[in-house]
């Protein structure tokens, strides 16, 4: 039987994508943990969603049962029909490696879609979701025109 394709919209099988990161394997880059991140919502791994925020992250500073109800809550209210990564960089203004992603979301029919600047770091057993600035809410043109070089020129 042929594995479903991959919510992070890779075109790889979901076996060949991110479901070894769901599994217990660490993502061997921000932008693989930045996939596995967005298909974990699609899949609703939220063990997976909250293993994988950096320690400080803001969402952390809540007790782990309040974190998971609500990214579970999260999960369940929303669709996620794709994800595009429309820019990287190694290094952003805190030397922290940065993915730039538009991400796709409905909520009832209704578009939440939006782009984001999250940054990564690494804590002892690998890469981290640090945190995240939204950069442009659903009404974002063509999220390809988007880049980091298109932000910091915003300043
Ligand atoms: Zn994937």
């Amino acid at each position: 039987m042929r594995s479903p394709p991959c919510p992070c919209s890779s075109a790889l099988p979901y076996a060949r994508c991110c479901a070894p990161y769901h599994l217990g394997a660490e993502a061997p880059t921000p932008v693989a943990l930045m996939r596995s991140r967005y298909a974990g919502f699609a899949l609703k791994k939220v063990d997976y969603l909250w293993r994988t925020l950096h320690p400080e992250h803001p969402d952390r500073a809540e007790p782990e049962a309040v974190g998971i109800a609500s990214l579970r809550a999260t999960c369940e209210r929303l669709k996620y029909p794709g994800l595009r990564i429309v820019d990287t960089r190694e290094a952003g203004p805190r030397g922290l490696p940065e993915v730039l992603f538009y991400a796709r979301m409905f909520e009832r029919g209704v578009d939440r879609s939006f782009v984001e600047c999250s940054a990564f770091a690494r804590d002892q057993l690998g890469w981290r979701y640090r945190d995240g600035v939204l950069v442009a809410p659903r009404d974002v043109g063509d999220p390809a025109s988007w880049s980091f070089a298109r932000i910091d020129a915003l300043g």
